[in-house]
């Protein structure tokens, strides 16, 4: 099928900007850069609109999307050595509002250092002093109410008004019980109770995250409802294209140096080309801004010849670095009593929540009820003594700025090497899971409690790249989970640790069947044990980055600190892939706040070029 050079119908033949993807970071560029009314903007998105659609909106019903093609990609990786050959599973949003569309809605705030880290492999202008104003900008935080702050020993914020003014909507909700208080209980009682607001970058132990749910509606609160308000649309600068899926970008190749002057489009079958004047913005995610890199030409030659793609920029650097938090869920049966929302099996008890919540919103379909925790490296003693820590990293070779950046985040005991999550229901793992709901939907008979363990800052390095020409065809994905060997070791001693927290003497031991089960009917106390457990129970957090680094170019850099793709012009990367260094805790703020700041820096080039 040939790609035509005239514009699809509705369509202007030129804009200023393309921007490719509308998930989590696309829009709000559109939003932003459309505030300039002389400014014309195409957004083209992959999926289709679904910003009304209940199962999209209702946050308890999020499991209902996971797997359907009209709303996720549900991509999968190869095999992964270290996890029993294990298939592991990426949900990606297909929708305008990308995984912010289908993710779980847990807001937190990435610690100071694993920015700062950033800078330290080469973007000076790039460090959390940057990003915190953005932190600020693209969220309004609702005030916790006094059961809340009570429950959940939220004892630092001492808001009044919502803190920030941004678009979406951030709030903690009503519904935290006794699992929640044995959480913060037995986290206080190991003297690893945070102190601190996690919004400064600095909070070490047990907190309550925010959710990005409209505390007025109770729904999800995310990119495209929040960056692409009614009046933002009716903005004549602003073209919205959704069902549209881009091939790849153009360029013109008779210069110096190649400028990207517009992509190709796939509109129901029909191909064809649409111009930008200043530039092309890829947004389309950690796992396919490089696909659309390689399908352009830019990318590694090997790779590119393989598929008979000319090369138009050579850098081997695209589609690698790829980065992700890994998280081993134990699951852990329930007193008979404590809550679990394993009852949602019960088609009667489902019936009834969702009752509640299209009567008045009210009920647990409305909220999010899981809590965290942030921990410097510990075990199965607690936290790990400076010198056990100095003993575990002694003899190991970190001359690669990046890993010694991840090494000082990792060995600094005011810092979160480890994130540990209460999440109310069991975990199921599956050898091919497939799709994410395969891990949610309860198929033990009895009631469960998980406690999840987060390796907020991993050594290893994964990939993504193009297995064919065809631009519908899935990347491969290989997240090269524990290749480094730290990262395994790291992992066994956050899942040794597990032990403290569920011990029969602890406030959360006590919610627990002791003499129940277990998934996996392991105890995590020895190390080669805890080990197996990551073998059998890791996954993804779904925070995959990093795969179009920003970095120096000669250190493995796809992007500058400006997000511009080296060797070309008039092209920039803005998603979760630009992420040198994987932040710590759950990333969508982290996604957020790097769009906010690249329209910024967008903002400011276009008026330099005009001068
Ligand atoms: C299941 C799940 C749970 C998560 N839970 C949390 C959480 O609780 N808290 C948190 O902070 N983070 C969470 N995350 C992570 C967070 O949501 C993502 O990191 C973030 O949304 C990624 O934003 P992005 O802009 O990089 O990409 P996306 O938001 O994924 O946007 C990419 C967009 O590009 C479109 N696209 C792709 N290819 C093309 C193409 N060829 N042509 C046109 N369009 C294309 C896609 O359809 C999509 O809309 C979760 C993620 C997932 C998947």
């Amino acid at each position: 099928m040939g790609s035509v050079a005239v514009p699809l119908a509705g369509l202007e033949e030129s804009y200023d900007y393309i921007i490719v993807g509308g998930g989590t970071a696309g829009c709000v560029l559109a939003n932003r850069l459309t505030e300039d009314k002389d400014v014309r903007v195409l957004l083209l998105e992959a999926g289709d609109d679904k910003t009304t659609d209940p199962l999209v909106l209702t946050p308890g019903l999020v499991a209902g999307v996971y797997g359907k093609d009209e709303y996720d990609w549900n991509f999968q990786s190869v095999p992964q050595s270290t996890l029993n050959n294990r298939i592991i599973n990426q949900a990606r949003g297909k929708m305008l509002g990308g995984s912010s569309a289908l993710n779980f809605m847990m807001l937190v705030y990435p610690s100071k250092a694993s920015i700062d880290a950033w800078a330290a492999v080469g973007n000076p202008n790039w460090n959390f002093e940057a990003l915190k104003p953005y932190l600020k900008k693209f969220a309004t935080v609702d005030v916790p109410s006094a059961s809340t702050k009570d429950i959940c020993s939220i004892t630092y914020n001492n808001d009044t008004v919502a803190y920030g003014d941004g678009p979406v909507q951030v709030s903690f909700g009503e519904g935290y019980g006794v699992t929640n208080k044995g959480w913060f209980d037995t986290f206080e009682s190991l003297d690893l109770l945070s102190k601190r607001d996690a919004r400064d970058g600095q909070a070490l132990g047990a907190f309550q995250n925010a959710s990005s749910i409209d505390p007025a509606t109770k729904t999800r609160s995310f990119s495209a409802v929040t960056y692409l308000t009614p009046e933002v649309r009716a903005r004549e600068n602003l073209k919205i294209l959704t069902n549209t899926h881009v091939n790849k970008v153009l360029f013109d190749t008779t210069g110096s140096e190649p400028v990207a002057t517009g992509v190709e489009i796939n509109v129901n079958g029909i191909v064809s080309q649409v111009s930008a004047s200043l530039e092309v913005i890829l947004s389309a995610g950690a796992l396919q801004s490089p696909q659309i890199l390689e399908l352009s030409g830019v990318g590694s030659k090997e790779i590119l010849t393989q598929h008979n793609i000319p090369v138009v920029v050579e850098n081997p650097a695209v589609g690698e670095g790829m980065q992700d938090h890994p998280i081993v869920c134990q699951s852990f049966e329930v007193k008979e009593g404590t809550p679990s929302g394993d009852v949602l099996r019960d088609p009667a008890v489902l019936k009834a929540l969702l009752d509640m919540y299209t009567a008045d919103r009210s009920g647990p379909l409305g909220q999010l009820t899981i809590s965290v925790a942030y921990t410097p490296l510990v075990n199965k003693t607690g936290v790990i003594s400076d010198e056990g820590v100095k003993e575990l990293f002694a003899g190991r070779d970190f001359s690669n700025p990046a890993r010694a950046a991840v090494r000082d985040i990792v060995t600094n005991p005011n810092e979160p090497t480890f994130q540990y999550i209460l999440f109310p229901t069991q975990v199921h793992i599956a050898d091919k899971p497939d799709n994410m709901a395969t891990h949610l939907i309860p198929v033990e008979p009895e009631n469960f409690l998980t406690v999840m363990t987060i390796l907020n800052s991993p050594f290893s390095r994964g990939s993504v790249h193009i297995q064919s020409s065809d631009p519908k065809a899935a990347p491969v994905w290989d997240p090269k989970y524990n290749h480094d060997g730290l990262d395994m070791e790291l992992l066994a001693r956050g899942v040794q640790f597990v032990e403290h927290l569920v011990a029969p003497e602890s406030a959360l031991g006590k919610l627990l069947n002791q003499t129940g089960r277990r998934l996996p009917q392991l105890k995590g106390d020895d190390l080669e044990t805890a080990k197996e457990i990551v073998r059998q129970r890791q996954i993804s957090v779904f925070h995959v980055s990093g795969s179009c680094s920003m970095r120096p170019r000669e250190q493995g850099g796809v992007v500058n600190e400006r997000l511009q793709v080296y060797g070309a012009k008039g092209l920039r990367v803005v998603d979760a892939s630009i992420f040198p260094i994987e932040p710590a805790g759950n990333i969508q703020s982290v996604v957020y706040s790097v769009a906010e700041r690249a329209a910024d820096l967008i903002k400011e080039d276009r008026k330099a070029v005009k001068v």
